[in-house]
Order: C-alpha cells, then sequence, then structure tokens
C-alpha cells in the first residue's frame, strides 16, 4: 500500500522562511538541508517540503502541487484562491495600511474618494473600497510602494507595516488599517482521507508548540499562612502542585501563567508575600 505523504509550500526566503523552518522543527519535523534546492523531505514525518516564493503559495496549493502551505494571511486574501485557512501560527505579524503624506488631514475613509492609491495589494484593496462605496484609483506597483506619493504618482499608499518606520522616513503617516495579517497554514480542499490523519497530527503538534509559547512555567515558594491567596492567584491547567519546603511553614507551589496576564499575576504573588520566583519557558503544551 502506498503510504500517505503531505506536501507542504514554504518561503524560499524572507520574512517568514526561518519561522516556518523553525515551526516545523518544534514539531519534530527535521528538514534535511534546504539549500538552494526547490524541494527536500523529512526524515521524521511524511513531509515534503517545496520552498517557493510566498505569492505563488495559493495557486501551487489550489492546484494541489503542495497539498498545504504557509504563508501571509495578507497574500492568502490578495490572491483569492480556492484553498481553506486552517490554523493562524502567530508569527509574521503585520498590518495592512493606508498611509498619507504625514501633513496630510486623513478623516476616514471618505478622504479617499476620488485620489489615487498606490498599492502592490489591487484585490483588497478593491475588495475595500467596493464595501466602503469608495470610488478611486487604483495604481498597481510592485514594489517601494512608500515612494508613490513623494514622486507624485498617488495621494495614498496601501502597504504592509510592522513598525511604521518605513513609512516615517518616507515622510507618510498610517491612517488607517485594512487587514491585520499573520502566517496562516492554508490547505488544498481535496486532500484525502488518509492525508487529512496527517494534517490532523500535524496540526496537534502545531497548536502545542503555539500553546507552550503563550505560556511560562512560574516556580515559587510561599509562606503557608498565604497559601490559599497564593492559589487563588494562579489559574494554571488543573490546580497548582504543592510541595512542602524544607523549610517548616513554607511551600513551593508550581503552575503554569500565560504571556498576557504574566506581569499583573506576579506583581499580585508577590504582594502575596511569594518569593524565589522562578519563570521558565515551556517547550511543549498538550491539554
Ligand atoms: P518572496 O520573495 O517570497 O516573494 P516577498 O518579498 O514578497 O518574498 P517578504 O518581504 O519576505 O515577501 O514578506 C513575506 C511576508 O511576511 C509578507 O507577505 C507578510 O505576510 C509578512 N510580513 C511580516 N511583517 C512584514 C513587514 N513589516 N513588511 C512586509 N511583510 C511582512
Ligand atoms: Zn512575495
Amino acid at each position: 500500500m502506498d503510504r500517505a505523504r503531505l506536501k507542504i509550500a514554504i518561503q524560499k526566503s524572507g520574512r517568514l522562511h526561518e519561522e516556518s523552518v523553525r515551526l516545523l522543527k518544534d514539531c519534530g519535523i527535521e528538514i534535511k538541508n534546504g539549500g538552494n534546492k526547490l524541494k527536500t523531505e523529512s526524515d521524521s514525518f511524511p513531509l515534503e517540503i517545496y520552498f517557493l516564493r510566498d505569492d505563488d503559495i495559493p495557486q501551487y496549493v489550489e492546484d494541489a502541487v503542495a497539498d498545504i502551505g504557509i504563508v501571509g494571511e495578507n497574500v492568502v486574501y490578495e490572491k483569492n484562491k480556492s484553498i481553506e485557512v486552517v490554523e493562524k501560527l502567530g508569527f509574521g505579524k503585520c498590518r495592512l495600511s493606508i498611509a498619507v503624506t504625514r501633513s496630510e488631514n486623513y478623516n476616514g475613509v471618505g478622504f479617499l474618494a476620488g485620489k489615487k492609491i498606490a498599492t502592490s495589494y489591487p484585490g483588497i484593496v478593491g475588495k475595500f473600497l467596493k464595501d466602503n462605496n469608495v470610488n478611486a484609483e487604483i495604481h498597481e506597483i510592485s514594489g517601494s510602494v512608500e515612494i508613490a506619493p513623494g514622486i507624485g504618482l498617488a495621494d495614498a499608499i496601501v502597504d504592509l507595516v510592522s513598525s511604521g518606520s518605513t513609512l516615517f522616513a518616507n515622510g507618510l503617516k498610517e491612517a488607517d488599517t485594512i487587514l491585520n495579517s499573520q502566517a496562516v497554514l492554508v490547505k488544498n480542499n481535496g486532500i484525502s482521507p488518509a492525508q487529512n490523519t496527517l494534517l490532523q497530527k500535524l496540526l496537534f503538534r502545531i497548536r502545542a508548540v503555539k500553546k507552550a509559547k503563550n505560556n511560562k512555567y512560574v516556580l515559587l515558594n510561599a509562606p503557608n499562612e498565604n497559601l490559599k491567596t497564593i492559589i487563588s492567584l494562579l489559574p494554571g491547567m488543573k490546580s497548582p502542585t504543592v510541595l512542602p519546603l524544607a523549610e517548616p511553614g513554607w511551600s513551593s507551589v508550581h503552575s503554569v501563567l500565560s504571556e498576557n496576564e504574566f506581569w499583573e499575576i506576579i506583581e499580585k504573588l508577590k504582594d502575596a508575600g511569594a518569593q524565589g520566583i522562578l519563570v521558565v519557558p515551556i517547550e511543549k503544551m498538550i491539554v
């Protein structure tokens, strides 16, 4: 019987390449030296890896040249292919934003009416304008979009932004966000049941890695008289682990805290008399 395999497309080089490879590695999928090769495979999972330009990934996944792919949501929505987004991956975060000259008084989407907009995202921008009932002219350019207003080519641009420093360096300001984007896992609509089983196995690992990244393992020493208060501050997976310390009257408490509530809880724990607080990264988390 033919063993099922999955073909995954990831970016060959660029902003998503390294984190895509690292995610697979954290999932126990070692990739043999990619180098300049178009394709490689893993010894530890029935996976073939294709290295492609990010713009081509939606098409290849739609055509089942690759069964799944890792690509930015911005590219997924721009290409508008018949593929399915299965999981947000938590990296490659950026915004697709409208930017105008710094001196301009942008007062909402209506500002764009009758204006020229330069962008590499004509699909997304066209839909955005239509949804907002605004008529504007879209100028598609493939790179260096941020220089368009300065050379009189456009009144506004729509481009990817993360820190905003490129905009600033070109005398522009971010005026509105059209799309918040991050890397996602996409899949072909017609994968076989056996391939879907592999995909679910991969997704299980991806979720464990993602969850671990968002959580920290916390160990602390607590005076027994404050134990109740301290335990009430800790969410944990179930209840925290409590172990007696060699010193009478003290316990060691172990728990898991999520990144976004982390600092607030640590402060409260200190106020409640916790000492010797250790915070440890978690590698995988299966709940
Ligand atoms: P390719 O050669 O594969 O076509 P590219 O030049 O189109 O590469 P990159 O600049 O490597 O693409 O960006 C790949 C993806 O990284 C973007 O589509 C986007 O999803 C994400 N990204 C994250 N932050 C940013 C940012 N500040 N600017 C641009 N893209 C970003
Ligand atoms: Zn690209």
